[in-house]
């Protein structure tokens, strides 16, 4: 029945069954909140560095973290579009306008790159963990690390983001682009010195390609996006990060105040981190729901069948061509979808001209422009209010937060078309 809808590209919102409570969850799981403050202890080591090589950072100590901003004129264009009321409310997450690459990538595809450079560095003698790691902006450092080289498959964000740091810090690297990703980028990373591979196929086989290239040179290192805990704990780390933003902001987070968290899915491995974060975090107080264009659908997808990975879209005779490009994957993660069983809350699929539309009505709304993907988790808010299988989840009191996941360095004239497409 789900498969239907799904293979009709038709708008489906899905309820886990198999949730559970949060903390039977998490004493069940692999990985735990050990993990996630390891990761935050590693990006603060980094810090340092950070505020040399990249000195908007200055401003956050070195700490790579958005802004999050109440959008109660978007609340109110939203609720007049539907003729519903929100109840509770609307919040915007802006890794959008995260330091370094401007999409949530600045996360999980920052932080795994950090983590092999700290790597090398250690084995080489070149530092210890007590160093000061602003040692990284030197020539002599990357000298050394110029030996190594990076590899990753992308559809453009992660690309991004693993091409600007890595060449940033004097590795060699090599990005494998699927077609779908956008010519702009591209062209930044190869005038950043990136070397970058087109191939005429999807997300996949791009990976595949670089895994297999990769797998050959022993001083290469190969970020695996359906693979990698690295990402997933780099991500997970924006929930400690949040914990404050919601403290500064006076909200409350109780059982009769809950979070309504609203993710965009591509791979899973971006809201899979972040998701599972949150639950560490906030445990049954939060609610966290993935999604997804309809034709690239592979998280409701593999979920809903209990089948994660050995599902794709094209099993169900669609190809996972979307604007939303950050999204653009028929194949979920091998270990997110399985991980996030017991933790997430729902997933729901959307059509990219609802996504254009809420791009343009937020920018007129509230002056803020994002990428299309990026708008995938506004929708969230209002199924919560009209669709029968997320009634569960309404409230009155609900701190609602859509996750916006890119946007920022999305050249002015590409923005110009996105938000016409819109109008
Ligand atoms: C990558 C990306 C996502 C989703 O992350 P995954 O790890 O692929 O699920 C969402 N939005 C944007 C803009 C992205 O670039």
């Amino acid at each position: 029945m789900i498969r239907e809808k799904l293979k009709n590209l038709e708008e489906t919102c899905w309820r886990n069954p198999n949730i559970k409570d949060a903390s039977l969850a998490i004493s069940e799981c692999p990985l735990g909140m050990k993990e996630v403050l390891d990761a935050a202890a590693r990006w603060e080591r980094f810090a340092p560095y950070f505020k040399v090589a990249f000195p908007e950072t200055e401003s956050l100590g070195g700490i790579i973290e958005s802004p999050f901003r109440e959008i109660p004129k978007m609340k109110a264009a939203l609720e007049e579009a539907h003729n519903i009321k929100i109840g509770g409310n609307l919040w915007l997450k802006m890794d959008s306008h995260l330091p370094v690459s401007g999409s949530i990538k600045a996360r999980g595809g920052v932080y795994e790159v950090l983590k092999t450079a700290e790597e090398i560095a250690l084995r080489e003698g070149l530092i210890t963990k007590e160093s000061d790691y602003s040692i990284f902006a030197t020539d002599a450092v990357k000298q050394v690390l110029s030996k190594y080289s990076v590899a990753v498959g992308s559809t453009g964000n992660l690309g991004l983001s693993i091409g600007i740091m890595s060449a940033k810090l004097g590795f060699r690297v090599t990005v494998h682009m699927s077609a779908d990703a956008r010519k702009w980028k591209k062209d930044m990373l190869r005038s950043k010195g990136v070397e970058v591979i087109e191939y005429s196929a999807d997300y996949s086989e791009a990976v595949r390609q670089g895994r297999l290239l990769a797998e050959s040179d022993p001083y290469c290192h190969f970020i695996d996006d359906e693979n990698s805990k690295t990402l997933f704990l780099g991500y997970s780390v924006a929930a400690l990060r949040l914990k404050e933003q919601l403290r500064e902001a006076g909200i409350a987070v109780d059982s009769a105040h809950p979070l309504n968290v609203y993710l965009p899915c591509g791979v899973g491995g971006g809201p899979g981190g972040v998701a599972f974060g949150l639950k560490l975090v906030f445990g049954n107080n939060v609610r966290c729901f993935f999604a997804e264009p309809v034709n690239a659908c592979c998280m409701i997808l593999g979920m809903s069948t209990g089948l994660h990975n050995k599902i794709s879209t094209e099993d169900i005779g669609i190809t996972a061509k979307t604007t939303a490009d950050g999204l653009a994957v028929g194949r979920a993660s091998g270990f997110v979808g399985k991980l996030m069983e017991p933790f997430m809350s729902g997933c729901y699929t959307l059509t990219d001209e609802r996504m254009c539309r809420m791009l343009t009505k937020l920018a007129d709304a509230e002056d803020i422009f994002l990428e299309p993907s990026a708008l995938a988790g506004m929708y969230g808010p209002v199924l919560c209010e009209t669709d029968e299988e997320f009634s569960p989840f309404k409230s009155q009191n609900a701190t609602h937060i859509v996750w916006a996941t890119g946007g920022s360095m999305v050249p002015p004239e590409e923005m110009k078309k996105y938000y016409l497409s819109g109008k």
